[in-house]
């Protein structure tokens, strides 16, 4: 699909120092983003850990987007740091939380990294006054599980490295938070110790399972923090009254206090034990990539659904995919939509389920849409193009994870019609549908059929009139027609 790639030049390097958990998963991030990248880890199981996370992320990240991520990069394991780190735009160190070993790899870094390099620390605890003890370039750049699917990255130290971290962040689809001043664990994991220390102690003094304790999160709370954080969250809690009212109303219940603060429970055998035995009577049925891609599956529909609204993690995944742009032509017809297709978009026949062509048909138009002129500001302005009539032709089978492309033929382009005939190819090259769409151009505000602008009529007519002896086998086919050119290999239910 060579013709409808955007133009790649593969200078980005990103050097992944430490490849455990959270560094797999950032070399997923900067791979599936376009980065070349250069992993350090002397730990024999590294590459196969890493080729695990990998194969997730390539699973649950493009299902996201509706247009396909950059061509991936090339990913090399290295031998020594030096040999990673030297050719890197952005180095990341996810080594232990061990602050001594910690010091030693960022001494190693500094001398053997390029100038104007990032150096990025993982760091769930230390400051970046405590990581540079023998050096002086690294800032925090702490991320969460997993890298290559949640946005937060929490940026702490020298505040012009910070931004232009920040600026690179946002174009591998991430969304940095600078942190005002360096404390220890940063803000996240502030948060996060509160609720795990009171966990403990619930689990400790019989008053709760984990099991128990999963559910008053999953169930209640944290389908609330996905898209409204705590304040937000709260304001609403005050009703009408709003924020003063909620404070008045629970601010003096701090004080009695229902927590148990700073109290850490002892970590002995028996506290180690208990947690560890109802873990596994909650969980063990499943391993832990199972229990990985359940949570991948689930995280794909939550941002998926936050995207429609364009909130809060929505937001950050509609901003960039505006960079990611679709052009190009195939067979003399501009190129529409190109994209993974996700497992969601599959059914119980183990391909893609028919209503997902007639989308992908969908976005193929809004794909051509955008090539007319017909885009967001136009529909801002109060102007749009309405489906009246769709026939989709089924001739081959989708599965998870083949590249569609779409190309869009004018079949007519008049007046306030618009008729388009896509075509929808499989990366082998095979065509697996056509999708053949009849709209009205309508003004939004009286819900009425009107004319085009003429910045959107002309380019429309310009395309009508180039391609209107393009071949056309296929369109205009009425429902259950006998097929003379071809016989149609399957049907998806
Ligand atoms: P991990 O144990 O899974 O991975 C650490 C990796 O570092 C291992 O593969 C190990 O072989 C490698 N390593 C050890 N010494 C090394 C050296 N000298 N040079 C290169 N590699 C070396 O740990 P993790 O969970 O990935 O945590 C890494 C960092 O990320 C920590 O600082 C942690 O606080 C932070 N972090 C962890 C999480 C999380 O949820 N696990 C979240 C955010 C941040």
């Amino acid at each position: 699909m060579d013709d409808a790639m955007t133009e790649r030049t593969k200078t980005n390097v990103a050097a992944i120092v430490g490849g455990g958990v959270i560094g797999g998963g950032w070399a997923a991030r900067f791979l599936l983003n376009g980065w070349d990248v250069r992993v350090f880890d002397p730990a024999p199981e590294s590459r196969r850990q890493i080729g695990e996370v990998l194969a997730n992320a390539r699973r649950a990240l493009p299902a996201i987007y509706d247009r396909a991520l950059p061509e991936e990069g090339t990913l090399v394991f290295c031998e020594t740091l030096e040999e990673a780190v030297r050719d890197a735009q952005w180095v990341q160190e996810s080594v232990p939380e061990r602050l001594p070993l910690k010091q030693v790899i960022h001494a190693a870094i500094a001398n053997a990294v390029k100038p104007g390099a990032i150096v990025g620390s993982s760091t769930s605890g230390f400051k970046p006054s405590e990581l540079n003890e023998r050096s002086t370039k690294a800032i925090v750049a702490h991320p969460f599980n997993p890298v290559y699917l949640l946005p937060l990255v929490e940026l702490v130290g020298d505040k012009v490295t910070c931004e232009r971290a920040a600026g690179i962040l946002r174009s591998i689809g991430m969304h940095p938070l600078t942190v005002a001043k360096e404390i220890d664990a940063h803000i996240a994991d502030r948060l996060l110790e509160a609720i795990w220390r009171e966990s403990l102690w619930l689990v400790k003094d019989g008053v709760a399972t984990t099991q128990d304790i999963d559910e008053a999160i999953r169930m209640g709370f944290g389908l609330r923090f996905a898209q409204m954080g705590i304040f937000e969250t709260y304001r609403i809690a005050g009703g009408e009254a709003g924020m003063k009212h909620f404070l008045a109303q629970f601010g003096p219940a701090l004080k009695w206090p229902w927590t148990r603060l700073m109290d850490v429970p002892e970590f002995d055998d028996t506290l180690v034990d208990l947690i560890s035995g109802q873990s596994d009577a909650q969980s063990s049925r499943y391993s832990i990539r199972e229990l990985e891609r359940q949570r991948d599956d689930n995280l794909v529909g939550i941002l998926r659904a936050l995207r429609i609204n364009k909130a809060a993690a929505g937001k950050v995944i509609a901003e960039h995919e505006k960079s990611l742009v679709v052009e190009g032509e195939r067979d003399e017809l501009p190129v529409t939509l190109y994209r993974q297709v996700p497992p969601s978009w599959t059914d119980y026949n183990g391909h893609m389920n028919e209503a997902f062509y007639l989308e992908a048909g969908s976005k193929a138009t809004d794909g051509f849409m955008d090539l007319i002129g017909a885009d967001e500001a136009y529909i801002a302005r109060g102007m749009s193009y309405f489906t009246v009539e769709s026939h989709v032709r089924y001739l081959d089978e989708v599965h998870a994870g083949d590249m569609l492309t779409a190309t869009t033929q004018v079949l007519k382009g008049e007046g306030k019609k618009m008729h388009l005939y896509h075509r929808l190819f499989r990366g082998d090259g095979a065509m697996a549908a056509t999708v053949e769409t009849l709209l009205v151009h309508t003004d939004l505000n009286a819900r009425k059929t009107c004319l085009p602008a003429p910045e959107v009529a002309e380019p429309l007519a310009a395309y009508a009139a180039a391609h209107e002896n393009h071949e056309k086998s296929g369109a205009g086919r009425f429902v259950g027609e006998p097929n003379k050119s071809r016989e149609v290999t399957s049907t998806p239910a």
